[in-house]
Parts: C-alpha cells; structure tokens; sequence
C-alpha cells in the first residue's frame, strides 16, 4: 500500500502503461501508452482477462488486491494484437483506488508492427526497449536491403535496355554492312564492265592511228593533230588500264602460283627499256632465292607500277638515270627495294602519294593511280610497301611480301 500518489507525469514516465481503477474497477487514469494500445478503457472487467493469477480471482477490488503480493498478467481484449501487461497492483492508501505498474509482456516481434509500438512508448528502464531496438535495426537493414535491391532492379533495367540498343545498333550495323558490300561489288562490276567496254574502241581507234603510214604526205597542221589524238588516246588507254588493274585486284580472289621474281623483273626491265626513249640502266641484285609463291598478276602489276614510276620520274638535269632493284628474302618474306636517281619526292607530297589520284608532279604523264593500286595490292597479299625519299637525289621504294602462304 503506498501513501501518497506521486505526480502523475512522473508516474507515467515511470510506467507508461500503468493504469488506475476506483472501488468499482472502473478506469480513472491511464498511462499513455496504454491509451495508444486502447484510449476506450471504461471497466475493468470488460477490458481485460486475468490470466494470471488463475483460478480464485474475482473481479473485485478486494479479490485483486489480496493478491496484491503476485505477478498479475492481464489480456487486453480490445486491441490490434493480442497484448499481455505484465506487473503489479498496488493499493493506494486511504483512497480506495488500485494502480497496475507494468507493461507489455512481448515474446513474439511482430507484435511491435501490429500495435505500432515505438521505442518511445516504454519506460526507459524497462527491457523489452532493447528487444525493440534489435527489431528496429533489424528492420533498418531490411528495408536498407531492400531500398538496395531496388536500385539494383532499376539499374539491371538500364543495362538490359542498354543492350537492347546496343544490339539493335549491331544489327543495323550489319544489315549496313551487307548492304555496303554489295553494292561495293556492284560498284566494282560496273567500273570492270565499263571499263572494259570503252577500252575495245579506243584500241580500234589506236589501231587505225597506227595504220596511217608515216611517210604519206600529210601536211604539217595534220601530221600534229594526229600526234596529239595519238598521244590522247594512248593517256586515255593507260587510264582504263589502270583502273581494270584497280577493279582486278578488288574483285578477284589471290591466285597463288610459283614464280621467279628475277625472271618477272628482267622482263620489266626489258619492256621499259623497248618503251623508254632515253637512256636508263638498269641493275638488277639478288641475295637469297628468289623463287616466290604469290600472285603472278598482282606482283606483275604493283613492280611495273613502281619500276615504272622509277624510269619515268627521271632527274632531267643528271647526266645518267639509273634504276636499281634488289630481291632478297629471309623469316618467309621477300623484299624488293627499287631506287632510283630521279627527281626524289617534296616532303609535302610524301603523305599523299598513295592517295587515289594524288598527282606530284605534271611535268610526266600519269593518271595518279599508280601507287594507290601498288598499296591495295599489296593490301591484299598480306604485305607492306614504303618509301623513303629525298628532292632533287632520289627515291627507294621497299616491298615486303610473304614468299609463300599457307594453304
Ligand atoms: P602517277 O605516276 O600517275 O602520277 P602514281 O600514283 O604512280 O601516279 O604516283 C603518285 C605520285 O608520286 C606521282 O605523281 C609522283 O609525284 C610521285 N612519285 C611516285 N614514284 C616516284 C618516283 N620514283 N620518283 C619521284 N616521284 C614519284
């Protein structure tokens, strides 16, 4: 029995559940948080079941407060969960009124969720605040997991939306490509048949040229205008010839046969010397076997073009020309370097002179397709091709091809 009842606000921060019942068991004062779990409390005995203590209780102020010296455990009926107090009555003196002191008696967390208990409604004393506290960190990491699996859901969409269109742009990109091949063909077809469409009447025309003998008596004016028209055609046939070799080497597969690059080389020599009509020596130095697996046609073309530039880029003040070609080979590969004395190439033009029609100089016929068609051929046979120069000394053109390739 306690004497005197002590402020009712340091009551409650005490025992935040207690309650208070007159003579009758009727409600005169509730803890606050106990009017969270029901704010509705009027009597006693419709508010809550005696669990403990069992048999013998009755629902009188007496009954209760003879068993004021035993652990009462109380069930409130009405509330969002099933929610036991667990405490103690006391009898306060002179009034005739009982205080409950206790509170919630928890074994099961989801309790916590279903009453909307907080960590603020329990005494700070009272243990089941840090039962609380591992659910709440509990929870935290649950939702921290959660919030995470989230962002990563989000994020796994980006990427799978990313690839999607990644995958899209690879498709277009292919069916672009197929489509660019195609028509590449195409393109190469037609400049082929084109080509070798107008080379049939210019060689007729060339033909008919050559058959009007030298010696019948044409008047000067005549004789002129037939070198020109001669001099035109024979630009123009170099032209076409140039770009069938071009469309050759871009259409056909390679076709690998074994041949002597000593043999090829003295029959360009031969040709050049029979076509040039001043004089060019030229030497010919081989170290290592010479015999080479490659593509007849193409490496015919590339050392004409380049041999050919040689003779024809001739340093007109020099008193001799001369062109040198070495053949040597080592580690599967063939080198060709072909030098000449002639008028060497500007340092501004050296970046340029395999572009297609890239001319350095206009002094010399030429279409400036040579040397581009020398670097796709040799595009094609898997090898190199380089130029080192100097203006007004000369220039060294180096080949590198495979001697042979495997099957
Ligand atoms: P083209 O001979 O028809 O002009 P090319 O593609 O064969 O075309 O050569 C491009 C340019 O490179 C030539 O115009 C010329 O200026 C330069 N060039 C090529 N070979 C030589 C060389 N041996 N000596 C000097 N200049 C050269």
């Amino acid at each position: 029995m306690i004497k005197r009842l002590s402020d009712p606000a340091l009551l409650d921060l005490l025992f935040p559940f207690h309650f208070i019942l007159n003579e009758q068991l009727g409600f005169i004062q509730l803890g606050s948080s106990l009017q969270k779990l029901n704010s509705k409390l009027q009597v006693f005995e419709e508010d809550f079941d005696l669990v403990r203590p069992g048999l013998g209780i009755q629902y009188t102020f007496d009954s209760i407060n003879s068993y004021s010296d035993q652990v009462f455990i109380l069930r409130l009926k009405k509330s969002a969960a099933a929610i036991l107090l667990k405490g103690q009555f006391v009898r306060i003196a002179d009034e005739k009124k009982l205080l409950f002191v206790g509170s919630p008696w928890i074994t099961n967390e989801t309790v916590f969720e279903k009453t909307r208990l907080r960590i603020r409604d329990f005494a700070l004393h009272d243990s089941l605040v840090d039962l609380l506290q591992h659910v709440k960190v509990q929870q935290m990491a649950v939702e921290d997991v959660n919030e995470m699996n989230q962002v990563l859901i989000q994020k796994n969409e980006q990427l799978v939306a990313l690839n999607r269109e990644m995958r899209d742009a690879r498709e277009d990109l292919e069916i672009k490509n197929t489509e660019l091949s195609k028509i590449n063909t195409e393109l190469d077809k037609f400049v082929y048949s084109i080509s070798h469409d107008l080379r049939s009447p210019l060689l007729s025309i060339k033909g008919i040229i050559q058959l009007i003998p030298v010696k019948e008596k044409i008047s000067g004016g005549a004789a002129k205008y037939l070198q020109m028209a001669e001099k035109s055609v024979n630009r123009l046939d170099q032209t076409i010839q140039e770009i069938l070799d071009y469309s050759r080497n871009a259409r056909l597969d390679l076709k690998l046969s074994s041949f002597s690059l000593v043999q090829m080389i003295e029959g360009i020599f031969a040709d050049l010397r029979y076509a040039n009509e001043y004089p060019v020596s030229f030497s010919l130095e081989v170290s290592g076997s010479t015999k080479i697996q490659s593509d007849k046609y193409r490496m015919d073309t590339l050392l004409k073009n380049v041999i050919g530039n040689a003779v024809k880029y001739r340093n007109p003040d020099s008193l001799e020309h001369w062109v040198k070609v070495s053949v040597s080979s080592r580690n599967n590969q063939h080198i060709i370097r072909v030098s000449d004395n002639g008028t060497g190439i500007t340092e501004k033009s050296m970046p340029k002179i395999f572009d297609m029609f890239y001319r350095g100089s206009s002094s010399v016929s030429g279409t400036g397709l040579g040397l581009y068609i020398c670097k796709e051929i040799v595009v094609r046979l898997e090898g190199t091709i380089e130029v080192e120069s100097v203006y007004g000394v000369g220039s060294s053109f180096t080949i590198t091809v495979p001697s042979a390739y495997q099957e």
